[in-house]
């Protein structure tokens, strides 16, 4: 096939991105800071949330992104809370701040409803095709496409898909009850029998924490999951719909949050359940054996899916953004910088995925 660039893009840019998540914007903008173009090609429009609290290492952050972007991020995150590494931030904030800054960088396009059905390379570039039947052509191609990537599969077709942890997590936001105000401490766990139930203050740019996250991290949904079409054997195929789920699942839960957990984030947890304001995200791992071949790579979660337990899912991301824009900075040819990007970030991806695996192995009981 010979690969054609749309017409909407007179002057093409240097690296495509598939996933305009958190580690696709930051590896956009990471790659910016070091003077090289990407188009960002994003499959909704809008956001697709994946977390409610994420763990922000503020100096790694901001020196992945370089001085005009970390004064974007920082101005919207909060220069002193993003210092603060013990509390995460809420999902939404850290995704719309880096979304803000690459908007405002002229060597990044983002282009949403941008489907990526396919990609490939030949001697001398990179192409996706998206599903509205365009390809993109580019000098490489970065898979930031999460956990059910198609960029993995060009990567390592023997190993495709990340595995079905074991269970599911339903997560949710709340405000913390205004007697509770300051009187919340960092992330804590609770464990009822073979559920957990992890709770996340979120810290706001002005350093206050008003919210929470929370997950609820539960191994008995095998079969409903299975029967929404949401999990095939060991793969996860998609985060069902929270319309897709009964309503008898939700009075089960909120009846049981009732009786599990403990004040203030029993009356939070049983309200969400009962106003269906939850998301139920069934939990994928891949422990990674390659994440480059030639002019392809992958990265974050497509590269290396961990269970939220490890807190470290986007701070992988952002040593992932950096190394990209550390190898491809030099003089190499992209395949050798790619090379470069494995040989120095894969054992550390391995490290972080198997410690999650010995948790879900637990936490599951597999
Ligand atoms: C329940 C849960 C809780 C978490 N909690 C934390 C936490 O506390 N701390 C933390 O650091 N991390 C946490 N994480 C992980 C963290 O959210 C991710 O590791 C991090 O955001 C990096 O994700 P990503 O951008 O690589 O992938 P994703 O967030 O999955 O984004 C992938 C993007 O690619 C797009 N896409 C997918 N396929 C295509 C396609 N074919 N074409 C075009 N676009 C496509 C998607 O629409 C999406 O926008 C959590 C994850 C989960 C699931």
């Amino acid at each position: 096939m010979s690969p054609h660039i749309p017409t909407n893009e007179p002057n093409p840019a240097e690296t495509l991105i598939v996933g305009g998540s958190l580690g696709g914007l930051t590896t956009a903008l990471a790659l910016a800071a070091q003077g090289r173009s990407s188009t960002v090609l994003e499959r909704t429009a809008g956001r697709t949330q994946r977390g409610v609290a994420i763990l922000v290492a503020g100096a790694d952050l901001l020196a992945a992104l370089g001085p005009a972007a970390g004064r974007v991020v920082a101005e919207a995150l909060g220069r002193s809370a993003m210092s603060q590494y013990a509390l995460p931030h809420a999902w939404w904030d850290v995704y719309s701040a880096l979304r803000s800054a690459a908007e405002a960088d002229p060597l990044i396009t983002i282009a949403e409803k941008a489907n990526v059905v396919e990609v490939g390379q030949n001697a001398s570039s990179a192409w996706a095709r998206t599903e509205d039947g365009w390809t993109w052509t580019a000098d490489m191609l970065l898979g930031a496409d999460g956990y059910r990537s198609v960029v993995r599969r060009h990567v390592d077709a023997l190993r495709p898909a990340a595995d079905y942890a074991g269970y599911v997590v339903w997560l949710g936001e709340s405000e913390v009850p205004a007697s509770f105000r300051g009187r919340i401490g960092g992330p804590d766990f609770f464990t009822r029998g073979s559920d957990m139930l992890a709770v996340y203050p979120l810290i706001d740019r002005a350093g206050q924490v008003t919210r929470f996250g929370w997950g609820w991290f539960d191994p008995h949904r095998n079969g409903l999951f299975r029967r929404l079409g949401a999990l095939n054997g060991t793969e996860v195929m998609r985060t069902p719909r929270t319309a897709d789920i009964p309503d008898e699942v939700f009075a089960t839960m909120a009846d049981a949050g009732e009786r599990q957990w403990d004040e203030p984030w029993r009356s939070a947890v049983t309200e969400a359940f009962r106003a269906r304001e939850v998301i139920a995200t069934p939990i994928t791992e891949y422990l990674p054996d390659r994440v480059t071949n030639g002019r392809v790579a992958v990265l974050g979660d497509a590269a290396h899916a961990q269970t939220p337990m490890t807190g470290a899912g986007f701070q992988e991301a952002v040593a992932d953004a950096a190394t990209l824009a550390d190898v491809l900075g030099g003089e190499d040819a992209p395949e050798k910088a790619l090379q470069q990007y494995e040989l120095v970030r894969l054992a550390d991806m391995r490290r972080r995925v198997a410690g999650g695996q010995s948790f879900s192995r637990s936490f599951a009981g597999r």
